[in-house]
């Protein structure tokens, strides 16, 4: 397929390609992976997203946001660190306080 840049903005190579590149939208707390079709840099892997692919990412990103997800399907986890561990300590060391002092009071009551 012919590429549809002479050259790259970037770094002048004219070594173009058009091919499908995965982008992650995000819209909310959902993100979804799609393939468009994209001219990349072969020199550099600069890419370059024709109008189309700007309006399908785009529209995309606004139905996630909607949570609008009948056009997506599910095909595992969103993995991300675990929140501060520090907190984490505290907050496992509260519901500890918390159960010895729940069993104190069981045992004066009865
Ligand atoms: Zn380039």
């Amino acid at each position: 397929m012919k590429a549809s840049l002479s050259r790259c903005v970037r770094c002048g190579s004219n070594d173009l390609e058009d091919r499908d590149v995965e982008k992650l939208v995000r819209g909310g707390d959902n993100v979804a992976a799609l393939r468009v079709r994209a001219t990349v840099c072969r020199h550099c892997g600069e890419r370059y997203l024709p109008d189309g692919a700007i309006r399908t990412l785009e529209q995309a990103r606004r139905d996630l946001a909607e949570d609008k997800l009948t056009r997506f399907r599910t095909v595992g986890h969103l993995l991300t660190p675990q929140p501060d561990n520090r907190r984490l300590s505290a907050r496992r060391a509260r519901d500890s306080t918390y159960v010895r002092l729940s069993r104190i009071h069981v045992r004066n009551g009865s």
